[in-house]
């Protein structure tokens, strides 16, 4: 078999890349192990413009907030599935100071087409709260598992996925192309998320791993119909069933669930709902972050054919699509990668 790449992982990296190959009429094969505890398979899904601390936008937020629409409607359209729910956020205020703070910066021309001008109250007697939240624009939440899911099938349906743990002993690297038992490939790029600890061409990079937590729970009558976020996210996913999290923990790297993380959401969900309620399951999971908080994206210094898209901690399901398009554009159409993410960093 002859491909233009092999891709090591169909978390959400993988699959926004490969995605963005076959835009671009590029073949590719993934090697993919199936496993549960991926933060691909835990996250909330949730993509959102600001940083809501401080309301303040992230890097290069307008660039990669346009380029995820675009992505995510062609997604869509080829699959002809809805995994995209762009209903806001609303954020609690609780002080007159947080409040101010918000409707000040929400008249900055750079903000304020993803900041509400006026704050709400939320007619919800279930809400120890009702007032005051300003919503949150051009964000809402992706079915991840439905994403990676209808990816997949389609992988399986055209034959171009393999689900087994990738070998690195078999791996010939040659100028012009790599080898990879029966497989013949331009290039390879490796997508493991926190797997590439085991991987012996970039397990230098480092990534500062960042345990997260998150609970399912029932509540009847919560009729949440959007997203909130009161200290942690408040999630509606139909059926009188929500997601709550999720927790950060830099002291833990494997992927049970923790008892502080679970006493931690049921303390903050009680503190703002009304309601009794019923916990369904927790769910752990170790988000590939970095020091700087910024992805690591290029080819190794040593083999320009060997690629990695890795250190997608928070926001990765915003950043994938942008990255793998801009590294892309830099393989086929020499265009510049963004230097702020480039792999160069963890080395020189
Ligand atoms: C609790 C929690 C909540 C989160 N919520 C959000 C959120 O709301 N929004 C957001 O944007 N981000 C969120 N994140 C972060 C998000 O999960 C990560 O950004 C993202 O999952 C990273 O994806 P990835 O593809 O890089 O890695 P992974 O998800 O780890 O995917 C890597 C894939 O590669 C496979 N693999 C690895 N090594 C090999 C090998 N040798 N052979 C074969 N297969 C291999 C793995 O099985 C896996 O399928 C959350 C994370 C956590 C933990």
């Amino acid at each position: 078999m002859k491909v233009d790449f092999i891709i090591i992982g169909q978390g959400i990296a993988g699959t926004c890349f490969a995605f963005e190959l076959l835009q671009k009429n590029k073949t590719f094969i993934i090697i993919d192990k199936q496993d549960d505890n991926t933060p691909s398979k835990v996250a909330l899904g949730i993509y959102n413009p600001l940083i809501l601390k401080w309301f303040t936008k992230p890097w290069h937020i307008d660039h990669q907030i346009s380029f995820f629409y675009k992505f995510f409607n062609s997604f869509q359209s080829f699959f002809c599935k809805n995994i995209m729910f762009d209903t806001g956020i609303y954020k609690f205020l609780k002080t007159p100071y947080d409040q101010n703070t918000w409707l000040t910066k929400s008249m900055s021309p750079k903000r304020k087409k993803y900041m509400s001008s006026e704050l709400f109250k939320l007619e919800n007697k279930s809400l120890i709260y009702n007032e005051f939240y300003g919503l949150v624009k051009s964000a809402g939440r992706i079915d991840i598992p439905l994403f990676l899911k209808t990816f997949r099938n389609f992988c399986i349906t055209n034959k171009c996925i393999v689900n087994e743990l990738f070998n690195y002993d078999h791996l010939t690297i040659k100028k012009d192309h790599v080898k990879y038992n029966d497989i013949t490939s331009s290039n390879i790029i490796f997508c493991e998320g926190p797997a590439v600890i085991n991987n012996p061409f970039f397990n230098w990079i480092k990534l500062k791993p960042t345990k997260g937590d998150l609970l399912h729970i029932k509540c009847k009558n919560l009729n949440l119909d959007k997203i909130l976020h009161a200290s942690l996210l408040f999630i509606p996913l139909g059926g009188e069933i929500y997601s709550i999290g999720a927790t950060y923990d830099w002291s833990q790297d494997d992927t049970l669930n923790t008892s502080n993380a679970r006493e931690r959401i049921i303390s903050i969900f009680e503190k703002n709902v009304n309601l009794p309620y019923t916990i369904i399951d927790q769910k752990s999971g170790i988000r590939p972050s970095t020091f700087d908080r910024r992805a690591f994206v290029g080819s190794h210094p040593d083999h320009s054919n060997v690629y990695i898209l890795n250190g997608l901690g928070t926001r990765g399901i915003l950043l994938a699509p942008y990255l793998s398009n801009n590294l892309i554009d830099s393989i086929y159409f020499k265009k510049n990668l963004l230097k702020e993410v480039s792999i160069n960093r963890a080395y020189k």
